[in-house]
């Protein structure tokens, strides 16, 4: 592993500079120093570089100039021209410092693609070449962003690809580190420029920066980050024009050593549409999903809580830009349904925590509604995952809620305070894999190295839901609410939060069955001084999750989830999405039926 590198005799490491570290001669030579040092140190080094500063812009307007739709297949080779042009004066000046060293195109190093020009995936990497020169005791300076298709024909990976041409050569080169040095010098606790107060992470893992990066934190190509969590590749985030320890992104090797909640992060133009008075049968998200997904909107925030008097209600957030085609994707969608109402706003944000030791705390739902409530933060919506805790609130409010959550979490300490531990879920990416076992896995799946991958479907039969309905909308009550549970040290996983009609509003989460009567007690205590509120639960329930990665953004991914379910007879009680899980109520009849849709859907067999 990376932490031994010192004391191996040689490491890979493969380095990945973006435009502006190679922008002109003198941060070339900046560049080649540290490349040059890090071989001298003893380790074999393949550096992945990106065009010089603006020029890919640069290109893309000349040709804008030319055409006004440019051939995909032409734009491809033009593109690649500004890989191929810093690869060469990057080799130059390493060769300058006296280090043998050779330059690659994407071609040259066997990146093979499909041929969906301007954005093509990748599809298999010859390291046969790569290899031969890092024998011959060279450096190894790779174009990023560009490989070919089977005809030869070059192609483009899309906008910031290089780094996905990085991850993916450390993954089959099985690389010790792989190194992305950029202007900022690590991965924040949330954004400096919002909140002050924000620090650099020494470390953090795979989920977390999934989660982050899809709510607009950090600037990496989630697509790398896939690569890395898939084949397990440690991710060093550092500056490159001063020396800096960075942020390491890495698989979690002990869930209980991890802080509990490692980042916030702020989406500011966050705009709601509203679905009421639906039919409460199956096949109803399958119809909204399809609808949107059709039109390639990625649905944000999805909530759909428990329906009363038999009609469901589903709300939802799309970028605001997007408003406008997810408003004629919900008619669509209630013309075909044949009931319900559509509404909107827009006035509205999403402040998210994400932390992968969530996934054995209790007590962060209520610790986070509680900061809010003490900065006079009023909670419109609310969906949860295992890693992550979204809120949405009126605009104006979402700066105040954002530092509130980064103080009510004390993020400006290097070291939180874990939260009372309980029950353990050893989360997946502990599972210690061995070398051989990794690079098995790592040939036998690059001929789909960047398929959407579903790893697994849950079912939990083991939980009970508790609702209460019709409470005053105000600030407090959510945090009033999981502060009794929380303190009860009851486990809460899925949290489900409606924007309510005239004030009001509902609020419903899953409890481990063992826990009910106790939580029950707790709430129905709450609720006496709650004038009009009604609490009800259900015993049984089955909880169903579709877990991968790159789920919300993959905009397929809830269609034929929801499609699955529908065709399968199955109704859906209850629905939250994250970047890497998808879960649904269901009840316990339809629990084995519904399981078994979606793991053939995704392909997928039962594990014992
Ligand atoms: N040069 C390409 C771009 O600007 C690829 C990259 O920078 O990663 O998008
Ligand atoms: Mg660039």
């Amino acid at each position: 592993m990376f932490f031994g590198c010192w004391v191996r005799v040689v490491a890979l490491i493969v380095q990945k500079y973006g435009g502006s570290s190679v922008a002109d001669a003198s941060r070339l030579r900046l560049a080649a120093e540290r490349i040059v040092n890090t071989r001298r140190a003893g380790n074999d080094v393949v550096v992945v570089v990106s065009a010089r500063g603006d020029k890919t812009d640069e290109l893309i307007e000349l040709a804008g100039e030319i055409s006004e739709a440019p051939p995909p297949r032409e734009m491809d080779m033009l593109l690649a021209t500004g890989e191929q042009e810093s690869v060469a004066l990057l080799a130059m000046a390493v060769h300058t410092l006296g280090e043998p060293v050779i330059s690659f195109t994407g071609y040259q190093i066997g990146i093979f693609t499909d041929s969906s020009f301007t954005k093509a995936r990748i599809r298999r990497i010859d390291t046969e070449r790569i290899r031969n020169a890092l024998r011959e005791g060279r450096i190894v300076i790779a174009a990023g962003f560009q490989g070919i298709d089977d005809d030869f024909n070059i192609t483009t990976l899309g906008r910031g690809g290089s780094d996905t041409t990085a991850t993916a050569l450390a993954a089959v080169l099985q690389a010790d580190v792989c190194e992305i040095y950029t202007d900022v010098d690590g991965i924040y606790t949330t954004d400096p420029r919002i909140v002050k107060r924000a620090r650099r992470l020494e470390r953090i893992a795979y989920d977390e920066m999934l989660e982050l990066t899809s709510l607009g934190g950090g600037k990496m190509h989630s697509r790398s980050i896939e690569f890395a969590k898939k084949y397990r590749v440690p991710l060093l985030v550092r500056p490159a024009y001063m020396e800096g320890a960075g942020t390491l992104i890495a698989p979690v090797a002990d869930s209980a050593t991890l802080p509990v909640v490692s980042g916030v992060a702020l989406v500011k133009s966050e705009a709601i549409v509203n679905l009421r008075g639906l039919p409460d049968r199956p096949g109803v998200l399958a119809t909204l999903f399809a609808e949107m997904s059709r039109r390639k909107i990625a649905i944000d925030m999805v909530v759909q809580d428990v329906a009363t008097a038999g009609l469901a209600e589903v709300s939802f957030t799309v970028p605001e830009s997007d408003l406008a085609e997810a408003l004629t994707a919900a008619e669509a969608a209630v013309a075909k349904l044949g009931a319900g109402t559509v509404q909107h706003g827009t006035n509205v944000a999403k402040v998210s925590v994400v932390g992968a030791g969530m996934r054995t705390h209790t007590g962060v739902a209520a610790q986070m509604f509680q900061s809010l409530s003490e900065a006079g933060v009023n909670i419109l919506m609310i969906t949860t995952s295992e890693i992550k805790i979204s809120v949405l609130v009126n605009r104006e409010q979402s700066v105040a809620a954002l530092n509130a959550a980064h103080d009510g979490f004390s993020l400006h300490d290097a070291v939180t305070q874990p939260l009372a531990v309980g029950y353990q879920n050893i989360p997946t990416d502990a599972a210690p894999v061995s070398r051989d076992e990794l690079e098995r896995d790592v040939v036998s799946r690059l001929a789909s190295m960047e398929d959407i991958v579903v790893s697994e479907v849950q079912l939990d039969e083991g939980q009970s839901r508790i609702t209460i309905r019709g409470i005053a909308n105000r600030p407090g009550v959510a945090a009033e609410v999981f502060a009794a549970v929380g303190e009860g040290g009851v486990m809460v996983d899925m949290i489900v939060q409606n924007i309510g009609l005239e004030g009001r509003t509902d609020i419903s989460f899953t409890v481990p069955r063992s826990d009910l009567e106790r939580c029950l007690l707790l709430v129905r205590e709450l609720g006496e001084h709650w004038e009009g509120a009604q609490v009800s639960f259900e015993r049984e329930i089955a909880l169903l999750s579709v877990i991968g990665i790159g789920l919300r953004s993959h905009t397929g991914v809830g269609e034929r989830m929801f499609a699955a379910l529908g065709a399968a007879d199955v109704n859906v009680d209850m629905v939250n999405t994250s970047e890497i899980r998808v879960s649904a109520v269901v009840s316990p009849t339809t629990a084995k039926s519904a399981h078994a849709a979606l793991l053939k859907e995704f392909g997928l067999t039962e594990v014992g």
